[in-house]
């Protein structure tokens, strides 16, 4: 009997059906996570976040869906929504919620946790949905544009039309708006992604450049930069040009 040793295959092609994930581990505080993809999560219900919303599937929980959640709310992976049961451990008189539902996006192959959070007799209301960034676009795809998201978060639309949430490593963290680490992270990732064509859509193995390009940097930081907006390799371009 042989084995094959596959490289590590992080980003999910669909055609396939599986990719690897890497975790990443503190065992003497319990902390287990991801050891490459990114947390994202998501409060506000956009127009994008919709979008993303409207392919997810729902699935049984699993071991994924067990890195979203704190460890003591993992059993409640398993408990239904009130709205399906009044007496759901995740239930509260009946009528409130804390449940988790679980869900997967077909497209990436990425675990999600949505949070339900329902007060008795429903004056507050609202869900939240938990995922990883992905490890990179797939396998022959590339970017077409970049969106900003509210100020909020950043999507990236690829070569095929899909809404990918944008690639992003535990190294990162990219925001708009400020001046800090956020905006460097961002215009480092922007950098990359116009010099290689779009075609290199990876996090970038470090947190972000040492000396950063000025044009972008400038903009990420900028009040500018928090519209939503969509912005393609040409738009980029124009920014880094200043
Ligand atoms: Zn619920």
């Amino acid at each position: 009997m042989s084995k094959t040793q596959h490289d590590l295959q992080t980003t999910y092609a669909p055609n396939k059906g599986w990719s690897h994930f890497v975790l990443y581990t503190e065992p003497e505080r319990g902390i287990v996570t991801s050891g490459l993809h990114a947390a994202a999560t998501f409060e506000q219900p956009t127009r994008y976040v919709k979008e993303w919303l409207s392919r997810l599937r729902e699935c049984e929980p699993n071991p994924l869906h067990t890195l979203l959640v704190e460890n003591s709310k993992i059993p409640s992976l398993f408990h239904p929504c009130v709205y399906e049961d009044r007496e759901s451990p995740s239930a509260i008189a009946e009528d409130g919620c804390v449940c988790h539902q679980t869900f997967m996006d077909p497209e990436f192959g990425l675990p999600v946790v949505a949070h339900h959070y329902r007060t008795v007799s429903g004056n507050i209301e609202n869900w939240t949905y938990r995922t990883f960034a992905p490890a990179g676009l797939r396998a022959g795809e590339s970017f077409a544009s970049m969106i900003i998201d509210g100020g909020a978060y950043i999507w990236i639309r690829t070569s095929s039309g899909l809404l990918s949430i944008i690639p992003e490593g535990r190294a990162s963290g990219y925001s708009v708006g400020y001046n800090g680490g956020g905006p460097t992270a961002l215009a480092s990732y922007i950098r990359q992604l116009i010099e290689t064509d779009g075609r290199d859509t990876r996090p970038l193995d470090r947190a972000y450049d040492e000396q950063p390009d000025r044009n972008l940097l400038a903009w990420t930081s900028s009040k500018a930069a928090t519209a939503t907006q969509e912005l393609t390799l040409a738009d980029l371009r124009r920014i880094q040009r200043g």
